[in-house]
């Protein structure tokens, strides 16, 4: 679809896959006035398609478009959205039992007006793409290792990091080079002003099991992206007899904890991975043990289970967390 400053919202239409017409002028390529949103779509038993929590996406988005100067996109239409393409696309969308298999569904909004003065975009574009996605984890859930990325922060004060923007990804790749070179997995980010804090991963939100049974993981600081499994964890915490606790965290918590035994698992969570168990911490002149044993804690793997139980159908959706496609 396409928003006009004139118009609005107009012209939907469903499309087969192929290029985009742009010019070289459209302001996203010299700004990054961009947006997107990563989701799944499910296969259950009974055939039907199902997606997790679309409104806390169309809320995000929402929130992302404020902060790049873009236009909103109702909740209305944000469905309608997915609802159309996973429609047309629907034998895309993997088999029930094949796995942790969906489709994965790819929202994005871009300035494509062809004007070279900065000011927010009066022409911009709203697609969705999809793909197939197989299993994260091929062969059991093996720790990631993870790089303390002291040079380079993803996001600031007063920044765009609590928006799902293309920016941030791109700021946050240097650190995930700098980690690859040290052998790492992915890169841990700090906040920017004091480098103390723990934040996030490039592309996932990370919680902390400790030995008295809260579940902790750094409060939404401004800098921080809102993941809705993050926020659905916190939710799930009671039934599992945690105690949810958002907080800052410093990185010297990490490395003492896990080592004199308070912290008794570290995972890491987001749409692509659900949860991941966090291995390995380093950083420039040291490094810290696992924070999980092989194949992720008794906690990992039980909040792993219970979310995709709960996106798969096999769980009674007590809370209306799925929405159905097809
Ligand atoms: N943090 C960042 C920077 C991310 O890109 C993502 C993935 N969207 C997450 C956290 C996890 O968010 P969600 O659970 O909504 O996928």
């Amino acid at each position: 679809a396409t928003w006009t400053a004139e118009h609005g919202w107009h012209d939907a239409v469903v499309r087969e896959f192929g290029p985009l017409q742009l010019s070289p002028a459209a302001a996203v390529l010299h700004y990054a006035q961009e947006i997107f949103e990563g989701m799944k779509a499910y296969r259950h038993e009974d055939g039907s398609v199902w997606t997790f929590r679309p409104e806390a996406n169309a809320a995000r988005m929402a929130r992302s478009a404020r902060r790049l100067a873009l236009p909103e996109l109702s909740e209305e239409d944000f469905i309608a959205s997915l609802t159309a393409l996973v429609q047309a696309d629907e034998k895309w969308v993997p088999a029930y039992g094949t796995g942790e298999t969906s489709l994965y569904l790819r929202p994005f909004m871009f300035a494509s007006e062809a004007f070279l003065g900065v000011r927010p975009a009066r022409e911009v574009t709203y697609s969705v793409i999809a793909s197939p996605a197989g299993a994260y984890f091929k062969g059991g859930l093996k720790p990631v290792s993870l790089w303390v990325s002291q040079d380079y922060a993803r996001a600031g004060d007063g920044g765009t990091g609590a928006a799902k923007c293309g920016g941030n990804y791109a700021s946050s790749m240097a650190g995930q080079i700098e980690g690859a070179d040290h052998g790492c997995d992915q890169a841990v980010f700090l906040d920017s002003a004091t480098h103390t804090y723990i934040e996030e991963l490039g592309g996932m939100n990370l919680f902390f099991v400790m030995k008295d049974g809260r579940l902790r993981t750094p409060a939404l600081t401004g800098s921080i992206l809102e993941g809705i499994t993050r926020d659905s964890i916190l939710t799930l915490a009671k039934d599992l007899d945690l105690e949810p606790v958002q907080e800052r965290i410093e990185i010297q918590e990490w490395k003492d904890g896990v080592v004199s035994g308070e912290i008794t698992e570290i995972f890491a969570c987001g749409t692509a991975a659900v949860v991941t168990p966090v291995g390995e911490l380093r950083w420039d002149g040291g490094s810290a043990p696992s924070g999980s044993p092989e194949g992720g804690g008794e906690v990992t793997r039980a909040i792993r289970s219970t979310l995709l139980d709960i996106q798969y159908g096999r769980a009674t959706d007590t809370r209306g967390w799925m929405t159905r496609l097809v």
